[in-house]
């Protein structure tokens, strides 16, 4: 059946992982990329990226890296788009992954066989179709170019998506709402706040800002080396560190957190506080209503604002087999990784409160030790196959996370890497 080959799509982050961990494991496999070249969303030329030119890491350089390749050590501590691409350019050239990958290759539509093969159709630049058959085929395509958008109703300025920004030029002259304040959100409000006439950022709830660094240390590289706590008191010790640092965020014009520290993706974050402190913008709640240009919030102020830029986030579609893997929001996959059809699988889709590479790098070494599994230990295949039907284990670590559609199967990172080592354990997998 289709030659036993595994085909990978996309050539970003997680699909240079799922490529590397099926090359060791000695596996035949194709590896196809739409854009002309590797690296992802990280790449600002690849069109539809969300990418712009003020982004930086989150996680840091020490806890982002691939297993076994760490970011250059001349590298800042949060690294540039431009350094994460070329990180990512250097490891695909390094495992030797970037010869086996057809650029400027798209797949347009996946089809399951009775027999259990995937009939793949693939475009190329110049609009030819090709059509292949594989065992196993990873879904690596990213799930930040789906843009969510809403719909304020009454309001007559110019509404964009922030898929679309790409450098503060877009605000020159211009009176500005963001709307959302995601991590994306806050460093485009920030953007705005330097750049437009008038800037503005609408929140609907209260959230934690975590500083880029404790005590000198990138904020994460501090919490792994300190001692390890029970959950309820690192919420205790550095929600309380938090409220001594920033003070009272209703004096900015903030809500309070409705939840406690950690339970929503954590916002890492210094400038906001400072251009609001600065009154370089100004914090809004939700918004109520809009009639023309004058949107009005749930606490009654009022922004005149040309244009809404919605920082709203995405959807995780996989257009091109969408069926296959269930609902666009969060296709239905065991530990992120297992879709529910036996020979398919997704890497990329873990949301995690930590820098996402290593979860990527060990679930692509298991997802490959499985496919290895099907013809060289069969028993154990169907064992596991027989696991992802039915387990659905509890990878909150814990932590209550905030119930709204960014934190569906949101996981906790220490929790998560524990269960996908018990589990590795258990089938006989080597990890990293
Ligand atoms: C501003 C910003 C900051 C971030 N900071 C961090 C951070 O600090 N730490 C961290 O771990 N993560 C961070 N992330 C998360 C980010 O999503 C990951 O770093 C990573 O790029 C995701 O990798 P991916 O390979 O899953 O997806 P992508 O990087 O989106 O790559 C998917 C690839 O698949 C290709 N593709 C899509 N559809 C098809 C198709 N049909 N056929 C062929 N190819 C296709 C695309 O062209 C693309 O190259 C950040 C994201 C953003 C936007």
């Amino acid at each position: 059946m289709a030659e036993d080959r595994t085909l990978v799509i996309g050539a970003g982050p997680a699909g240079l992982a799922a490529a590397r961990a099926l090359k060791e494991q000695g596996l035949p496999y194709d590896h196809v990329e739409r854009h002309s070249a590797v690296g992802g969303l990280w790449d600002i030329d690849s069109p539809g990226t969300p990418m712009y030119e003020s982004a930086h890491f989150i996680s840091s350089r020490t806890m982002s890296g691939f297993p076994g390749y760490p970011m250059p050590e001349d590298y800042p501590d949060y690294p540039n788009h431009r350094q994460i691409l070329a990180y990512l350019r250097s490891f695909a050239a390094d495992a030797g992954l970037a010869d086996a990958i057809t650029f400027s290759t798209e797949v347009v539509t996946i089809e399951r066989g009775d027999d259990g093969a995937f009939t793949v159709t693939t475009r190329a630049a110049d609009g030819t179709t090709q059509t292949r058959r594989y065992a196993q085929v990873i879904a690596a395509s990213g799930v930040q170019w789906d843009p969510n958008v809403i719909d304020i109703p009454g309001y007559t300025g110019e509404i964009r998506h922030s898929v679309t920004y790409r450098d503060p030029s877009d605000f020159a002259g211009r009176r500005v709402l963001i709307v959302g304040a995601g991590n994306s959100g806050c460093d485009i409000a920030c953007d705005a706040a330097r750049s437009a006439d008038h800037a503005a950022i609408s929140m609907r709830r209260g959230y934690w800002f975590i500083p880029k660094h404790i005590f000198g240390k990138p904020v994460d590289v501090f919490a792994e080396s300190g001692p390890s706590m029970p959950m309820w008191l690192e919420q205790a010790v550095f929600g309380r560190l938090l409220r001594v640092i920033n003070g009272d965020p209703t004096r900015l014009g903030l809500q309070k957190p409705d939840h406690k520290l950690f339970e929503t993706h954590p916002l890492l974050n210094d400038q906001l506080l400072h251009h609001l402190q600065h009154g370089d913008i100004a914090a809004r709640p939700g918004i109520a209503s809009a009639d023309g240009t004058v949107i009005t919030f749930t606490d009654g102020t009022t922004e005149d604002v040309d244009l809404v830029l919605l920082a709203t986030g995405y959807r995780h579609t996989i257009a091109y087999a969408q069926d296959l893997y269930g609902d666009e929001q969060h296709p239905d996959m065991y530990l992120t990784a297992f879709a529910r059809t036996p020979g398919l699988y997704g890497i990329g889709f873990v949301e995690t409160n930590s820098g996402a590479y290593i979860l990527m790098d060990m679930l692509s070494q298991m997802v490959a030790q499985h496919i290895a599994d099907r013809t060289r230990r069969p028993g154990a295949w169907k064992a596991f196959e027989r696991h992802v039907a039915t387990d659905r284990p509890d990878l909150s670590g814990g932590i209550n996370f905030v119930d709204s559609p960014r934190h569906t199967g949101y996981v906790d990172a220490h929790a998560i890497q524990k269960y996908l080592k018990a589990v590795s354990r258990r089938m006989g997998w080597a990890l990293r």
